[in-house]
């Protein structure tokens, strides 16, 4: 059953599919498009939930598979969700976990590291976080049936199986105003056969967990009986999957859509997948792209119609000393740099954010050549702030219906 109060689109830009929108939660309201900082474990990592609320950010994404590892939706669940359990009391989501489950057998077989980039063996910084804590080598740690996905934890190596009435279950006990169904991700290095079988696979999974859904929904025990689930559109870089994918998903009564797995070789691949899979979703309903985060991308996205993205890499960038800068190079710059050695400028002269309100590139690059734990905790304020000012920037401009001169000014900076 579709809640039809979920989202409302404001306006819709003249100039492009761009649109504001406001996604309505019984934890509060989110302006779209907006950027869903990513919590995996109930955390953004280095900032506590009071801070997100100082920096603006309106919605944050949490993570299924870790949190049922550690410490376990009944545990969230008894603790009153994970609004009342990490602080954050605004809008939330939850990942499938499906990502993680299919990234880690994935990583740990190729040997890869703890976050999986959408565009492997590129300088693209978009990406999704798999683990921070793998034990190096061994076998595959997923194992794949039409019932669902057996894994090992990256923990303590226990067995585990998701299915997609479980995923659905865990989802409730968490209680994350939007939820996402088990998904299978393919790669890019899966081939057009594979991606295919993989997609028909999704779709089924993605009809029991919307009768799962449907069958918990009255169940007023969990800590949020106003969720809403999303539905993953699939299909890899391939069209006719795309389009199949949409249609299919699209058909299947979902309160959202997500639009996940391989986007493709590069970006141009990815603004493809959007071409494809976007017009084949209802008009009405919010979309959401998983992954997605450098600024030409959110900017291409928003004008194919997307409302919201989550991606792990501006928070990562910033702790390792990479900060937003309008004007600056892919508009960033880093920390470490010898030139900022006795620079008393804040990081952006025009940024309202703490950090930039009380220290210097001096002090900051120092922190962070230091090891100081607090360069993480500073650094990713500013980019967290750097992002909500510009998707406040970039709605301003959609109901001005100057969305594409603002995008055109920011793509002449670079
Ligand atoms: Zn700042």
């Amino acid at each position: 059953m579709r809640n039809q109060s979920l989202f409302h689109i404001r306006h819709r830009d003249t100039s492009a599919v761009a649109r504001t929108g406001v996604l309505h939660t019984v934890h509060g309201e989110a302006l779209t498009p907006a950027f869903v900082g990513v919590a995996t474990r109930a955390s953004i990592k280095a900032v506590e939930a009071e801070a997100l609320r100082d920096i603006g950010l309106q919605i944050v994404i949490s993570n299924t598979y870790h949190l049922h590892l550690r410490p376990g939706a009944d545990t969230v669940a008894a603790l009153g969700g994970l609004q009342n359990f990490g602080g954050w009391s605004g809008p939330t989501m939850t990942d499938s976990g499906g990502f993680q489950v299919f990234s880690l057998g994935a990583s740990k077989e190729h040997g890869v590291g703890k976050v999986a980039s959408i565009f492997p063996g590129t300088a693209a910084s978009n990406e999704r976080e798999v683990s921070s804590r793998r034990k190096a080598g061994g076998p595959s740690l997923v194992r794949l049936t039409e019932q669902g996905a057996q894994f090992r934890s990256v923990i303590d190596g226990s067995e585990h199986m998701f299915t997609p009435e479980s995923v659905i279950s865990i989802q409730r006990k968490l209680g994350a105003d939007i939820i996402l169904p088990l998904d299978e991700c393919t790669s890019p290095l899966h081939d057009h056969s594979y991606t295919e079988r993989a997609m028909h696979r999704t779709h089924r999974w993605a009809r029991r967990g919307l009768a799962a859904f449907r069958v918990l929904e009255p169940d007023l025990s969990f800590p949020n009986p106003s969720q809403h689930l999303f539905g993953i559109v699939q299909g890899g870089a391939y069209r006719e999957l795309r389009e199949e994918s949409a249609r299919v998903i699209g058909d299947m009564g979902f309160d959202g859509f997500a639009i996940g797995g391989s986007l493709g070789r590069s970006k141009d691949d990815m603004l493809q997948v959007l071409d494809w899979t976007v017009p084949g979703l209802a008009e009405d309903l919010p979309r959401h792209l998983l992954g997605i985060g450098e600024i030409e991308d959110l900017f291409a996205a928003v004008r194919r119609g997307i409302d919201t993205f989550d991606c792990a890499a501006p928070t990562r960038l910033a702790r390792n000393g990479t900060v937003f800068l309008k004007g600056e190079p892919r508009h960033r710059i880093n920390l470490r740099n010898a030139r900022y050695q006795t620079d008393e400028r804040p990081i952006d002269e025009t940024c309202d954010c703490f950090t930039c309100r009380h220290h210097s590139r001096a002090y900051l690059r120092h922190l962070c050549r230091a090891g100081e734990f607090s360069f993480y905790r500073l650094a990713t304020i500013h980019n967290l702030r750097f992002l909500v000012r510009l998707m406040a920037e970039i709605r301003t401009a959609i109901e001005d219906d100057r969305f594409d001169a603002l995008a055109a000014e920011w793509s002449a900076l670079r």
